[in-house]
């Protein structure tokens, strides 16, 4: 099999210890394996420890054993969203001297319904000279002008014209926490991540993050949005409507459905290891198979 590899691809799998993986988890992790191992190139792991109040203990080290168990081995070393505080302070910096920052005090009850800002803490603008006294959480100024434009390998051509309607958002919480745009954005880069790989349930957060990457001068990497897996009611699979975590069931028939789902075919009976599974499965890589809508988790199991 493949490892690390020579090409210039660098792909990133990047799960947020809030709970144990689930089939969904599976399906990106797989995709962006496959998309990696198939380009030989490097496959990255990120934890996304940055929501500590949202974290559950014990998750992170079952999510790299549950990876290991499947097959999905990474290269270089773990990079830790909670070690990286340094790296996103000074992108704030960058982007406060940039003049891309304003304070936001308002309340939870004060903000809008997606959680925007509508007292016109933008107009009052800077952070100084005199700061809020209260807790404030740091806001990106969306420039009026700017629209997201990608070729995006499984949901076509994207063309998000959004200067106009994109709310100012959130790069440091008022709790003091980093964001997820922020964290991602300068992990991306500083992990030299070429092709993002995930759900496509993180489809709108991708304008945000490109936003970002202009203004911090960072380039974008390519975007590659896979199906998410529903359940039969078209409910995601999320660990929030209780998605049966991958420990409880074998490898095997995990990796054999997110192949399904993947719109892979089907490995032969006599696969039966981890490994055998992931050898034909990357020997058959068929990205061009990969459906662009939601699957069905229940259809998508042999
Ligand atoms: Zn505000």
């Amino acid at each position: 099999m493949p490892t690390a590899g020579h090409s210039a691809y660098r792909g990133r799998f990047a799960p947020s210890p809030t709970g144990p993986l689930h089939l969904g988890s599976l399906l990106a992790a797989l995709a962006s394996w496959l998309e990696a191992r198939h380009a030989g190139g490097r496959w990255l792991l990120r934890i996304e420890d940055i929501d500590p109040p949202r974290e559950q203990a014990g998750a992170a080290d079952a999510i790299l054993h549950c990876l290991q168990r499947h097959g999905l081995h990474w290269d270089d070393s773990v990079l830790w969203q909670s070690q990286r505080s340094a790296a996103y302070d000074s992108a704030l910096a960058a982007l406060q001297a940039g003049g891309h920052l304003f304070a936001c005090a308002c309340s939870r009850r004060e903000l809008g319904p997606m959680g925007d800002c509508r007292r016109g803490c933008r107009q009052r603008g800077a952070l100084t000279p005199e700061k809020p006294a209260s807790p404030y959480a740091l806001r990106v100024s969306v420039p009026a002008t700017f629209s997201a434009h990608w070729q995006d390998t499984w949901q076509g051509t994207q063309d998000w014209p959004l200067g106009a309607t994109l709310r100012d958002f959130v790069v440091r919480r008022k709790d003091g926490l980093y964001a997820y745009q922020l964290a991602v954005v300068v992990d991306d880069a500083a992990q030299g991540i070429t092709d993002v790989v995930r759900g496509a349930d993180l489809l709108d957060s991708t304008p945000r993050q490109r936003l970002l990457q202009q203004l911090l001068g960072y380039a974008s990497p390519r975007y590659a949005h896979i199906p998410v897996l529903t359940d039969s009611s078209g409910q995601k699979l999320s660990k929030q409507n209780l998605a049966p975590p991958l420990e409880a069931t074998a490898p095997a028939r995990n990796l054999r459905a997110a192949l399904a789902a993947l719109g892979q075919a089907s490995p032969p009976a006599h696969a039966s290891s981890v490994e055998a599974l992931l050898a034909f499965a990357l020997a058959h890589w068929e990205p061009a198979a990969v459906p662009a809508q939601p699957v069905v988790s229940g259809a998508a199991t042999p």
